[in-house]
């Protein structure tokens, strides 16, 4: 059987547009994959799961995920923890930050 290829964190990142969805940041060095539409945490927390992960998005699934920085990361898990909820919910807000990440992408895909 072939080896499954193993794809870097910088193609992923480039995958989901290189930039921080909430507060836009472009340093790739610190840009991480969340998971705004479902249950990212459980997903990281599984080990072995992130080349699992990264061959969902550079597959065509890149639209269940979008890069936040470290910073943000955590403030969105903090934000998590305190409330007691098991996970983040989708507000109108993070769904068009997410968008407008994903508008970019396309853009530049276009041009
Ligand atoms: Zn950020």
């Amino acid at each position: 059987m072939p080896k499954q290829e193993k794809y870097s964190h910088r193609q992923v990142i480039e995958k989901l547009g290189s930039m921080c969805a909430v507060c836009k940041c472009r340093d790739i060095q610190i840009l991480q994959v969340d998971h705004p539409l479902g249950n990212g945490n459980v997903e990281r927390r599984m080990k072995g799961q992130q080349q699992a992960i990264y061959r969902r998005i550079m597959e065509g699934h890149h639209l269940r995920y979008r890069c936040l920085c470290a910073s943000c990361n955590w403030r969105n898990r903090i934000k998590t923890d305190e409330g007691g909820r098991p996970a983040r919910q989708v507000t109108e807000q993070s769904m068009s930050e997410f968008l407008s990440v994903v508008k970019l992408h396309l853009e530049r895909l276009l041009n």
